[in-house]
């Protein structure tokens, strides 16, 4: 088994499997974290888009 942010070897079994260390495992929950928070950004700002671009289809 392999540490998916290091790619150590990790013994199974052991207390931060299937990461070789906490801050392996802090690091995972890290990016999981910034790609949810990069994925609930812009869907704010879109439908500000579309609301602008409706507005301009209704003028003309
Ligand atoms: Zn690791």
């Amino acid at each position: 088994m392999k540490c998916p942010i290091c790619k150590k070897e990790v013994a199974p079994g052991g207390p931060y499997v299937p990461f070789c260390s906490d801050r392996c495992r802090l690091i995972d929950l890290g990016n999981w974290a910034s790609e949810k928070y990069r994925i609930s950004t812009p869907l704010r700002p879109e439908s500000e888009i579309e609301k602008e671009e409706e507005d301009e289809h209704g003028e003309y």
